[in-house]
């Protein structure tokens, strides 16, 4: 009887296997029609300054809706580009795009873009990201970069020289999700960042949990020290802004100051909610 149940139970997992397999197969395939087509979007999300909620920037975020499967993460379809190895392809089309975009913003807004670990691996990263820039006419200073402590580990002399010839030409380096990696301190002693994100598991629980508020100004205080700029990621509430402004986090990010929306509806933000006094600006 075991024996017939031992079999059976092989049957339900090899036909769960080959499922699975299936559906990888259907959206690597689909994946690959997007990226030819160019039917892969960005969306921008306004960073925001916290003492007087002016907008300072936008980070991309690529987005992709299937007629077939519907609305894909990019937390699903990033990893599936780089494990395939298509990423560089689909990277440079999403920062052509918005580099695009980013002309039609206020010259002193910032575009923030998200960079794989892959592309930190790969030694062409920096000249096809300062061809991209050129070709769209974005000035370098423009740009900051995304990375994640992860993503500078694997492969670090490489990741090391590509950030380095990047910051010689004025662009500025990000240290995303901070706090949620591995290693997180001894990154920092490299003083290749210009900036840090404070994840949103912190700032989510930042008013429910004292631990959490404790390793915010913990990390305040030491970026204040390392001369760093922090963004805090994920601001839902106007509890949370309030908190992280009396703290004294320059910056933050979220759904209470803005959701990601496409070109369009980021200029219609911009034209509410932006007003040019570059003279009282404060550098990003
Ligand atoms: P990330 O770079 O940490 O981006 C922030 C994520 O948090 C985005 O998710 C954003 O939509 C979401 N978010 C922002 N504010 C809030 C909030 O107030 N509440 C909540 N719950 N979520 C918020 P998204 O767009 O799904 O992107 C997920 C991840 O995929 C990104 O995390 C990034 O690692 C990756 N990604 C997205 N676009 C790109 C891209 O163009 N290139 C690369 N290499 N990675 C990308
Ligand atoms: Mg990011
Ligand atoms: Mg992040
Ligand atoms: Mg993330």
């Amino acid at each position: 009887r075991s024996k017939r149940r031992g079999r059976g139970q092989i049957t339900v997992y090899s036909r769960e296997i080959a499922q699975e397999m299936k559906r990888a197969t259907q959206l690597e395939q689909a994946l690959r029609n997007a990226i030819i087509s160019d039917s892969i979007d960005v969306h921008f999300q306004p960073i925001v300054s916290l003492a007087n909620n002016m907008v300072l920037g936008f980070e991309a975020l690529a987005r992709w809706n299937d007629p077939d499967l519907g609305f894909v993460s990019p937390a699903v379809f990033v990893p599936l580009a780089e494990e395939r190895g298509f990423i560089d392809a689909l990277s440079e089309t999403l920062l052509r795009k918005a580099a695009e975009a980013a002309l039609a913003w206020p010259r002193e807004l910032f575009l923030s873009f998200n960079l794989s670990s892959a592309q930190l691996m790969d030694p062409g990263t920096s000249s096809s990201i300062l061809a991209i820039l050129t070709r769209a006419g974005l000035d370098p200073h423009r740009l900051e970069l995304e990375i994640t402590e992860t993503a500078v580990m694997s492969s670090a002399d490489t990741a090391h020289r590509i950030i380095a010839d990047l910051r010689a030409v004025g662009v500025r380096i990000s240290l995303d999700d901070f706090g949620t990696g591995q290693s997180s301190l001894g990154r920092l002693r490299e003083f290749i960042f210009d900036k840090v994100k404070i994840d949103r598991a912190f700032v989510s629980r930042m008013n429910s949990d004292r631990a959490s508020e404790h390793i915010i100004k913990a990390v305040l205080a030491m970026c204040e020290g390392l001369e760093l700029r922090v963004v805090a990621e994920g601001i839902e509430e106007h509890a949370e802004a309030a908190k992280l402004k009396a703290l004294g986090c320059a910056m933050g990010q979220g759904y209470y100051f803005g959701k990601p929306t496409d070109s369009a509806s980021t200029l219609r933000y911009l034209q509410t909610h932006y007003f040019d006094l570059s003279s009282e600006r404060e550098i990003a």
